[in-house]
């Protein structure tokens, strides 16, 4: 594989001029992320929001309010998140029988000892993997992991190697080492580099249609240089054919 033309550092701090600092907009500790998470779908930052501000007005977020919720009322508090209001509401219910029953209430007390343990219980809870797991335990402060936001794995790929591949797991892979390798292994740098490219990824380097001539890493980024160097032959091939 050909040597990057840019470090992970240098992307950061151009992503960071560009975008400025990021904070993240979703509730840190992990019970309320596990409820903020299931008040939009499909799960965006916007539908999330939207969701958990409701739920908050008309429920509450703690376990044994949702507990005592009927489920219609629930799902009508997180119908402004979007589709399935139904479904996630008895998913808020389970997420909190298991937070009472099975850690006494609290879950981040329970969230102890070793990673790997710590990530098996994350992700009993649904729709969680490890993804998820990464993102919980890095803005909770548990664990300075190299996270990458779950829909903008495509993003450091790209950069440094050219179009993503077709494997989920093989992108988020790549980009995790990549931030491991060349990131501080500290909060404040892992947390920064997990919001800048979410942040891109979500503005500019779109899954499709990505606003390349836009961006501000562009003469540095390998899928861009690809589809340059596409384009040229594309227009070389049509004037040799006139
Ligand atoms: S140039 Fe295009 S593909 Fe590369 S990072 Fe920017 S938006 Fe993404």
């Amino acid at each position: 594989m050909a040597k990057p033309a840019i470090s992970v550092p240098q992307i950061l701090d151009k992503l960071e001029s560009f975008h400025g600092c990021q904070e993240p907009c979703w509730p840190v500790e992990p019970y309320l992320f596990l409820v903020w998470w299931h008040c939009g779908y499909p799960a965006s930052d916007a539908a999330c929001a939207r969701g958990w501000e409701a739920l908050n007005r008309e429920v509450g977020t703690s376990s044994w309010q949702l507990l005592a919720t009927p489920v219609p009322k629930l799902a009508r508090a997180l119908k402004p998140g979007g589709m399935v209001p139904e479904l996630r509401a008895m998913r808020l219910k389970e997420i909190a029988s298991r937070i009472d029953n099975e850690f006494g209430g609290n879950l981040r007390a329970a969230l102890t000892g070793p990673l790997k343990d710590i990530r098996k219980t994350l992700k009993k809870f649904p729709n969680i993997a490890d993804p998820g797991a990464d993102r919980i335990m890095l803005f909770a402060d548990m664990a300075p992991l190299a996270a990458v936001p779950s829909n903008c794995v495509h993003v450091l790929v790209r950069i440094l190697h050219g179009k993503e591949r077709e494997n989920y797991g093989v992108n988020y892979r790549e980009a995790h080492l990549a931030i491991e390798a060349e990131t501080q292994a500290t909060f404040d740098s892992r947390k920064r580099a997990y919001l800048l490219l979410k942040k891109h990824g979500q503005e500019l380097c779109k899954r499709t249609n990505p606003k390349c001539e836009m961006c501000p890493v562009n003469s540095f980024c390998a899928y861009f240089a690809g589809h340059a160097r596409g384009s040229a032959k594309v227009a070389a091939k049509r004037s040799a054919a006139k």
